[in-house]
């Protein structure tokens, strides 16, 4: 009995120490007492007491005087470390090192501080910034139809480019002392939702020179003159930018761009200047054919070493303005029918002088870490707010037309088929706008969130997808037949651009978000891999020594937080007293997922090694955890910052229990796919040592969400806020709006009708031909309804008609205007054909 309990005591000891992430010391002080007990009280046999001390000694002392350690234990793993460690090209180490980490690294850390979250400002804009929101972007939005620059002008009609420039959209980031806008994140953010509410096509063109591109790298990168040149007239629309990286041989693979410049002497404004020659082929560019100023991105060879002492200098950024002879441009490709400016250019042997290198000669073969350090405004920025913009257009406008829109004699929004997707469309908008604030806040708060920013890109857009799918499907064929009535043709057309640029989801899924993150999140493994580089021995062997006890301390302490949490269902773990009552099991459900995370991670890493990057199933459903917890974080902070309305809470709820869903299945994912089986049971036993618990979110919370979007109120602002509502006779949204709130009034009225014709007090049996007037005129009549009541549903009914009205058009559409011309223009010899032959 005794020694059942002495072992029970150690087990529970050892958990507790364990669970508080307690130091070596107090491990072995524990241990002491331990085996001080089992001598004394003689809990077990002598001669077992005798080998565990034995044991116990040889550990602890090497254990807890470092350097022994070091010489014992580190120094041996760091050379094999050394030896295992796949080779990390330049390219490699530049995208995982670019960036900061911020609440991605609470996420990975098992104990996320849910006070920091709390605490961050939430982002508001400035007067400035929201005049120019009700003002220039609604004017913007009240002179363009997608409709009319899609099938009439195919471009923005001139006076809307010259009103973009003016007003200073193309230089919203710019600094106000270089004559920009000097906008923050969050009004950018702002900006591009709205604008994707209404017009893809505008949206783009604003997008681009907002994000990656000549403004940003200048900003950063630039040299005082090309600031002081460039950003005022990139600010006043004097410059059109745009940026070339992709080639049709390196698309996902960017870093491979076979463009090539060669470092030479040249000629340029009638003087010798040292500069590169320089040769490409890009493709998909976007403003590409309309561009001043094209941004480059090619590979800097030096053979004559006339600007160093290496032959291969890596990729490099340029400007060049594209009148410089050679430059070409102009040719379009049709984005899937969307008409923004979108387009290949290419040039052979144009001399480039070494003044357009972005920063000058010192930054040549640098272009790479700058692409990626900037790359956070548009993953984190642009496209997650082009894809929240377009989610609120088809959550208003869908949920306005699933309320007026009736089969079966009733509103098709309320067919529980309809409901359910009505329901994910809210609880995934609820979600993507939170996210999208949250990751604007954090670029405000001076981060270059590298993980976050692809989170955001990956899964707004994916949600914004699923949102649009929804939408197609509640909308039916009026969501097919394009024509000016058509509300969400358009956005289903045009997300798979907002899923492809920027790093195409799969790949952001796949390779990026759990690989970047488990690098660059993980509180050990940067610094591990920076000791494997240290070339002062000692210096490597203390950082080693130091990040590998640390690492073995933070995975033990995971593995039993996962357990006991998983134990307990986490109703034990702290969660700031002041967070709303009703969302507290949530912030304790997160904490158990992050130390879940991070002890399947090191198990993954530990077991797995250099193989995980190849296994990218696994590694997608481990950064699909991240993300999804992510995505919570930003859900609960926007519910409290918005002031817990308790009538959006169903959303909230909704989201969350949705996502936390998915989140199991993703831990389920991992561990049923995971390679040892051995480990795989165990790592069950650990995360669900009671089962799996969270199930999806019930039928009557749906419910409660889909509600939200089909009739008007607060709430459903709330959720649209700063979509573009136009008032105008003729503009889709408007038509809804409209018939729904007529119809919303008329239903009570519908239901008098529907009694008495039930009853027998109206005849419903009408005369062929005969419309909803005459049963309005009998129910008038009997004394069922007055004459404004009956008005009431004419008008519902008539505004009804126009929404559901579908385009058509002559019989030819026009097609005898749209021929392709595919292969008309001579690309040049492919880059390909590496630099030597051309040299
Ligand atoms: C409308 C539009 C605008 C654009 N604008 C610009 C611009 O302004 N400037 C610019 O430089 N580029 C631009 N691009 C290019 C864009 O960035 C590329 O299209 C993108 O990088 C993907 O390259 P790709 O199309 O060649 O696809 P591919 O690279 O051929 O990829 C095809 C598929 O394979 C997947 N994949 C690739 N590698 C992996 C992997 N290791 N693991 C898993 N999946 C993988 C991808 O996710 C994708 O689904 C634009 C593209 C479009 C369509």
């Amino acid at each position: 009995m005794l020694t059942l309990i002495w072992i029970v005591a150690v087990l529970a000891a050892t958990l507790a120490l364990a669970y508080f992430n307690a130091s070596g010391l107090a491990f072995t002080a524990a241990i002491a007492v331990a085996l001080g007990v089992a001598w004394f009280a003689h809990t077990i046999p002598g001669w077992l007491a005798l080998a565990l001390t034995l044991v116990f000694i040889v550990l602890a002392i090497p254990g807890n005087l470092p350097t022994l350690r070091r010489k014992l234990v580190s120094d041996g793993v760091l050379a094999a470390f050394r030896k295992l460690m796949p080779p990390m090209s330049l390219t490699e180490r530049d995208a995982i090192e670019a960036g900061t980490v911020w609440w991605d690294g609470d996420l990975f850390s098992g104990r996320p501080n849910w006070r920091r979250l709390l605490d961050t400002r939430y982002p508001s804009l400035s007067a400035e910034e929201q005049r120019f929101l009700d003002h220039d972007v609604e004017e913007l939005c009240a002179m363009v139809t997608d409709w009319e620059t899609t099938q009439v002008h195919r471009d923005l009609p001139p006076r809307v480019w010259q009103f973009i420039k003016d007003r200073g959209f193309l230089g919203m980031g710019i600094a106000k002392e270089y004559g920009g806008l000097g906008f923050s994140a969050f009004a950018h953010s702002q900006v591009m939702t709205k604008l994707s509410t209404h017009s893809g096509t505008v949206a783009v063109t604003v997008m681009v020179p907002n994000s990656l591109g000549p403004g940003e790298l200048l900003a950063h990168y630039g040299t005082d003159e090309q600031k002081r040149h460039y950003l005022p007239r990139l600010a006043k629309g004097l410059e059109i930018p745009c940026f070339a990286l992709t080639n049709p041989n390196a698309g996902s693979d960017a870093a491979s761009i076979p463009d090539f410049g060669i470092v030479c002497w040249g000629e340029h404004e009638g003087r010798r200047v040292l500069g590169l020659s320089v040769t490409w082929d890009k493709r998909y560019i976007t403003l590409g054919p309309v561009s001043t100023l094209l941004g480059l991105a090619f590979r800097a060879y030096d053979p004559e070493r006339l600007a160093g002492d290496r032959e291969d200098l890596g990729i490099t950024c340029a400007l060049i303005p594209t009148s410089q002879p050679g430059v070409q441009i102009g040719r379009r490709h049709m984005p899937l029918n969307a008409v923004f400016q979108n387009g290949p250019t290419w040039g052979k042997n144009v001399f480039v002088p070494m003044d357009w290198v972005i920063g000058g000669q010192p930054m040549l073969g640098r272009g790479w870490r700058m692409l990626m350090e900037c790359l956070a405004a548009g993953r984190g920025i642009s496209l997650p707010s082009s894809a929240t913009g377009m989610a609120k257009l088809a959550v208003r406008a869908v949920g306005g037309y699933a309320r007026v829109r009736q089969q079966f004699k009733t509103p098709i929004g309320k067919f529980e088929g309809i409901e359910e997707a009505l329901t994910r469309m809210g609880g995934n908008l609820y979600m993507m706008d939170a996210t999208r604030s949250l990751t604007a806040a954090a670029i405000d708060l001076g981060e270059k969130p590298a993980v976050i920013s692809g989170i955001a890109k990956l899964h707004l857009t994916e949600r914004s997808r699923q949102v649009v799918n929804d939408a197609m499907d509640i909308v039916g064929g009026k969501g097919i037949s394009m024509g000016p009535s058509n509300f969400i043709g358009a956005a289903y057309m045009q997300i798979p651009v907002a899923i492809t640029v920027e790093g195409a989801n799969i790949l952001t899924r796949s390779l990026i978000v759990f690989g970047q993150g488990a690098i660059r999140c993980h509180p050990f493994v940067l610094k591990e891999i920076a000791a494997t580089r240290e070339a002062d021995r000692e210096q490597a062997s203390i950082a080693y020594d130091a990040a590998l006890f640390g690492h073995l301390r933070f995975a033990v302490s995971n593995l039993a937080r996962t357990f006991v949490m998983g134990l307990t269902g986490s109703h034990f773990v702290g969660v700031p007293a002041d967070v709303a009552p009703e969302t507290r099991r949530y912030y304790q459900q997160l904490t158990r997922f992050s130390a879940a995370l991070a002890f399947l991670a090191d198990v993954s890493m530990g077991t797995l090694g250099g193989a995980l990057k190849r296994k990218e199933k696994l590694s997608a459903r481990l950064g699909d955890i991240l993300s999804l917890m992510y995505l919570c974080s930003a859900t609960l902070r926007r519910y409290e910052a918005e002031g817990r309305q308790q009538a959006d809470a169903p959303l909230m709820h909704w989201a969350i229990w949705d996502a936390m869903f998915k989140a199991q299945s993703a831990f389920e994912g991992v561990i049923s796919n995971f390679p040892n089986r051995l480990i795989a049971a165990v790592m069950r036993r650990i995360v669900f040592p009671l089962g799996r618990p969270y199930v999806v979110p019930s039928d009557k919370l749906g419910h409660e969400v889909a509600r939200i979007l089909i009739e008007p109120s607060a709430a459903r602002d709330r959720l649209t806020a700063g979509a573009y509502l136009s008032t105008a006779p003729d503009n889709p949204l408007a038509q809804i709006e409209r018939a729904l709130a007529a119809s919303v009034s008329a239903e009570p009225v519908e239901a008098k009708l529907k009694a008495a014709v039930k009853d027998g007090r109206v005849d419903a049996k009408l005369p062929p031909g005969a419309g909803i007037d005459v049963l309005v005129a009998r129910a008038e009549q009997a004394g069922v309804i007055t004459a404004a009541e009956g008005a009431a549903v004419i008008a519902a009914r008539d505004l009804t008609a126009i929404v559901i009205r579908v385009d058509d058009f002559p019989q030819d559409l026009g097609a005898s205007e749209m021929k392709p011309a595919a292969s008309a223009r001579q690309a040049p010899a492919t880059p390909t054909v590496m630099h030597k032959a051309a040299a």
